[in-house]
């Protein structure tokens, strides 16, 4: 899709927000600021809203962060001032806490000696509001000097809970005793001066995949992001384990027995199509949802169209099951990704506009499949297919290459409130008359399930039925506010202060 639907009137507000990208590097030689730049790069997709790299170099590190796309953060200038061996990077969308500068990642902390740790988090806690407790009570023992709560994230909890204890057991025995006790989704990289980490949940539930570089090793959120700074896959890495990479070459080590459950949402939207997660090509897999489709809710119509770039796979696959031909009748502005500028008055109106054009020569006369990969809300269905039939369609058959997304997500993606989906209170025809289509069909969530080659106890389909498979305290539903406003400042300083979050000794590049 895309385009489903924040609010009609703004479209650069209006998809199931990806929850992040991480990006990890240890490779001597290398000009590692650069590797993680272009594998955020390639990441951007899964969080628009902040983007930072840590750098370290075997002695200290250095962190740079900042709201905005990662070609907006990082310049030439400041990409050459990060020089080392290790880099940690991160592109957010928040799922916990607000878009604000303090919330950006890497997040920092240094130890009761003085080194670094910095980590960047895709996922979400939910018992978040128990670790929040615990770097609470650290507030009782002042002479750690580090118990000062200063975003708003689960992520920040995270780094600050390692960080109590690294001191005195190290960074890797400080993670294999913190990342039993965290529940909820989180795939992690993370590193101190010397060590790149990278640590999955036990239920896998986001993706994370190591690969090799000639000079050293590269993990990821996603398989595309190696292809693009020419590392090799490795595997990806486990549910349930944590590696660790230095001098001495890679560790692995188990922290819990693996569960796996994949979020199946993954191959509806949020990865790249020429992402790989467990050996299934995500552009494959669309396609086979496609023609599912197709088999599940054929329609007599003159062409099958994409609403481009997420439905583009299984309008493709739609077409080569049905028969029908495909083409392009929406033009999508390539351009348009997160913007922090809110539309005047006048282009607001213009709604869906700002993202999809019509091309009218191929739409007038035409009954159309339109093929979309969810709808969460339905406004932009709703503003698309009025659009279409202005632009002289003479059916407009939508059909979803999902099932219909009714419970929302406590594991990374924020899609809305239970109420706001718009598929939660009514059923299939109850959507179709909300949307204005001739006809509307889902694919069945056996028919998405089957398409995963995955068997179905190893995925999370919970936005689908409802089935949490990771249990779910009463905080979780408090949502991605829970930590706001800052509940613990030790030093007394403004809750919004972003205190020194960049460094190892010296460095001074943050800024806020
Ligand atoms: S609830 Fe949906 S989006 Fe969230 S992890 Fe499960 S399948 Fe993925």
């Amino acid at each position: 899709m895309g385009p489903d639907t924040r609010t009609e009137s703004d479209p650069t507000d209006d998809e199931p927000r990806e929850e992040c990208g991480v990006f990890g590097a240890w490779a001597p030689g290398e000009d590692v600021a650069k590797l993680a730049y272009y594998g955020l790069y390639a990441l951007q997709h899964r969080g628009q809203e902040a983007a930072g790299i840590a750098v370290s170099d075997g002695r200290r590190m250095v962190v740079f962060k900042d709201l905005g796309l990662v070609s907006q953060v990082f310049d030439e200038q400041t990409l050459s001032s990060l020089k080392g061996h290790i880099a940690i990077g991160h592109c957010r969308y928040s799922t916990t806490g607000s878009t604000t500068w303090e919330n950006a990642q890497p997040t920092f902390r240094t130890t009761a000696t003085g080194s670094g740790i910095a980590l960047g988090h895709n996922g979400n806690l939910v018992n978040t509001a128990e670790l929040r407790d615990e770097v609470a009570a650290l507030v009782d023992e002042p002479a750690s000097g580090r118990s000062h709560i200063r975003s708003s994230t689960d992520s920040d909890l995270v780094t600050e809970l390692m960080a109590a204890t690294a001191a005195d057991i190290g960074v890797e025995e400080a993670a294999m005793r913190l990342l039993p006790r965290l529940r909820g989704a989180f795939s992690l990289v993370f590193g101190d001066e010397q060590t790149l980490y990278a640590a999955r949940d036990r239920h896998g539930v986001r993706p994370l995949v190591l690969g090799r570089l000639e000079r050293g090793w590269v993990v990821a959120s996603e398989t595309a992001a190696l292809d693009i700074v020419g590392a090799s896959m490795v595997r990806e890495v486990e549910p349930g384990e944590l590696l660790a990479i230095d001098a001495d070459g890679m560790r692995s080590s188990r922290f819990a027995a693996p569960e796996p459950k994949g979020c199946v949402f993954e191959y509806v939207y949020l990865a790249r199509p020429d992402t790989t997660i467990a050996g299934r090509s995500v552009h494959s897999t669309r396609v086979d949802i496609g023609k599912r489709l197709a088999h599940e809710h054929p329609v007599e119509a003159d062409l099958v169209i994409p609403t481009p770039e997420s439905g583009t796979p299984a309008a493709i696959g739609y077409a080569q099951q049905s028969g029908i031909p495909y083409g392009q009748g929406l033009v999508k502005n390539a351009y348009v990704g997160r913007t922090f500028i809110q539309p005047s008055q006048t282009i607001r109106q213009l709604g869906i506009r700002l993202k999809l054009n019509p091309l009218r020569e191929v739409i007038r006369g035409k009954r159309l499949v339109v093929v979309d990969d969810s709808i969460v809300r339905g406004n932009t269905q709703r503003a698309l297919v009025r659009m279409l039939r202005e632009a002289g369609a003479l059916e407009v058959h939508v059909r979803i290459a999902s099932p219909p997304v009714r419970w929302p997500c406590f594991y990374g993606i924020d899609f809305a409130t239970r109420a706001e989906l718009v598929a939660s209170g009514i059923d299939t025809e109850g959507v179709r008359r909300s949307i204005g289509a001739d006809s509307l069909g889902y694919v069945s969530l056996e028919g998405l399930i089957a398409a995963s080659e995955q068997p179905r106890t190893r995925l999370c389909s919970a936005c689908f039925d409802g089935e949490y498979p990771i249990p779910l305290p009463e905080e979780a539903r408090l949502g991605k506010h829970l930590l706001e406003p800052v509940p613990v400042d030790v030093s007394g300083a403004a809750s919004g202060d972003p205190g020194p979050v960049s460094v190892g000794p010296g460095a001074a590049l943050d800024r806020p």
